[in-house]
């Protein structure tokens, strides 16, 4: 079997603090544990000049192999160019883009050093799997030092439609790059679709039924392959947390009254705003829920650095205070704002207790909580899903009550339709839900896509 090498910009290396030991983290060292193999990416640290032969550490049969960036190459790849430009423009808010070719010229710089410092490592018969936004152009950059093996390139953020990608300058050079993989992987169809329409309008190429593309001079597969979480593991961290610590500390502080959760990075794409409006909107329309309901949004602070982001941090510390100071009583917080990360465990019991899991992004590639929440409730007695339909989960998880997170009156009635549901109900669309969740995890997400890459022009397209 080939050796699996896998690219992020963080890896999961021991000791690296600065990287999330998330779903994907545990999903795809597994799939390199199984196989054998090499994670590669930035170890989070920033050096004076140009960075050092890659640091190597083992684990088990793993190896990691991390670089440190200069500043100037950390801003202008990661700060200005990865989140300033292609965040906004994947997550469609062509108002937030900033672009200067300066940024441009750094991210292709680092994709390039990238490619250096990797090329020496690989071996002829490795299959190479690189992830996210942060390297549209790693594959071409590695084909020009001659690497012939095969490569692949997993999304994970939406690919917008073809009249917001074309917004973006230099949008030819970024899309023949991503040309360069042999197999190119989307979360969902309407993002494979996207691709498709740029390709074809744009890019003076064809994409077939199958997925096999042809433009700018090159040919590779296109396909969906929506990511999943640890099922069997999430079911179990829930089941035990339930009767924690954390858990009960948190039933004790809302005295019996139900809980609804959201769960987020602090960022723009995420609706936190909307949501906050929303809940505003249920009090007001359903006053039966004053006292009665808690809201408790869980935002650890992303991307401190950027300053839409600090600008999305006073707009929500307002709205909490408007919120609280408006409808709060002496014995009760209608809205509890968090800025802290919590570890999986505590938030598996956490999503357990809430009666309503609140998932209202604007635009997201998939939105791995709504899964984890779906995942964590109770068989007997399940909580409900309130998802936005510009989530990349709604494709697959249509029971949720979809809602459109723009829409705040409709939000509002759907947590009412949430708190009053009927259990049967509740059973009848989380035993849905949770059967699309124990059929596609992670591990079979890992295990499609790698396959797919290793088998080249013979394989079959994923669904
Ligand atoms: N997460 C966490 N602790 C927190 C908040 C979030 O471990 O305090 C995890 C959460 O369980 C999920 C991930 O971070 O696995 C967020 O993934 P998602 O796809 O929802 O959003 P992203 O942050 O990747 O945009």
């Amino acid at each position: 079997m080939a050796r699996l090498v896998i690219v992020s910009n963080r890896t999961a290396a021991p000791r690296d603090r600065g990287a999330r030991a998330g779903g994907l983290a545990v999903g795809l060292r597994e799939a390199l544990a199984r196989r054998g193999g090499l994670w590669f990416g930035w170890s989070g640290d920033i050096c004076q000049e140009n960075p050092p032969a890659p640091r190597i550490q083992e684990a088990g049969n793993i190896q990691f192999a991390t670089i440190p960036l200069t500043q100037a190459d950390h801003d202008d790849f990661y700060v200005r160019y990865a989140n300033a430009t292609l965040w906004p423009l994947c997550h469609y808010r062509l108002g937030l883009i900033e672009f200067s070719r300066s940024a441009y010229e750094g991210y292709l710089r680092v994709n390039r050093l990238f490619a250096e410092r990797l090329a020496p490592l690989l071996r002829p018969d490795d299959l190479v799997w690189i992830h996210d936004y942060h390297f549209f152009p790693l594959a071409a950059a590695l084909r020009a030092l001659g690497v012939a093996n095969r490569i692949g390139f997993f999304l994970h953020i939406p690919l917008p439609a073809l009249e917001v990608l074309t917004a973006l300058p230099r949008h030819r050079r970024l899309m023949s790059d991503l040309c360069c993989y042999d197999l190119v992987g989307f979360q969902t169809g309407d993002d494979l679709r996207a691709f498709a329409s740029y390709l074809e309008r744009e890019g003076g190429g064809t994409v077939d039924a199958d997925g096999r593309f042809r433009a700018f001079g090159r040919e590779g597969h296109a396909g969906a392959f929506p990511i999943g979480i640890d099922t069997a593991t999430f079911v179990e961290l829930a089941e035990a947390a339930v009767d924690g610590p954390h858990v009960q500390r948190l039933r004790e502080s809302l005295a019996g009254r139900r809980l609804v959760i959201g769960v987020d990075r602090l960022d723009y794409s995420k609706g936190i705003p909307q949501r906050m409006e929303s809940f505003q909107t249920l009090l007001e329309a359903h006053p039966e829920h004053r006292g009665r309901v808690t809201y408790m949004q869980i935002a650890p602070i992303s991307r401190g650095e950027v300053e839409q982001y600090r600008a999305l941090r006073r707009d929500l510390e307002g709205w909490v205070g408007r919120i609280n100071g408006r409808f709060g009583e002496f014995d009760w917080a209608p809205v509890r704002y968090l800025n802290k990360a919590f570890p999986r465990q505590v938030l598996a019991g956490f999503y357990r207790y809430a009666a309503v899991g609140l998932v209202t992004p604007l635009r997201d590639g998939m939105n791995l909580v709504a899964k984890e929440y779906v995942a964590a409730q109770d068989p007997d007695d399940p909580g409900v899903l309130v998802l936005s339909r510009f989530a990349g989960a709604a494709r697959s998880l249509p029971q949720a009550l979809v809602v459109n997170p723009f829409d705040v009156e409709e939000v509002g009635d759907a947590i009412h339709m949430a708190l009053t549901m009927p259990r049967e109900e509740r059973r009848a669309r989380w035993n849905e839900m949770m059967a699309e969740l124990r059929g596609n995890t992670i591990q079979s997400w890992c295990e499609s896509f790698v396959a797919r890459l290793a088998a080249g022009d013979t394989g079959r397209q994923a669904a």
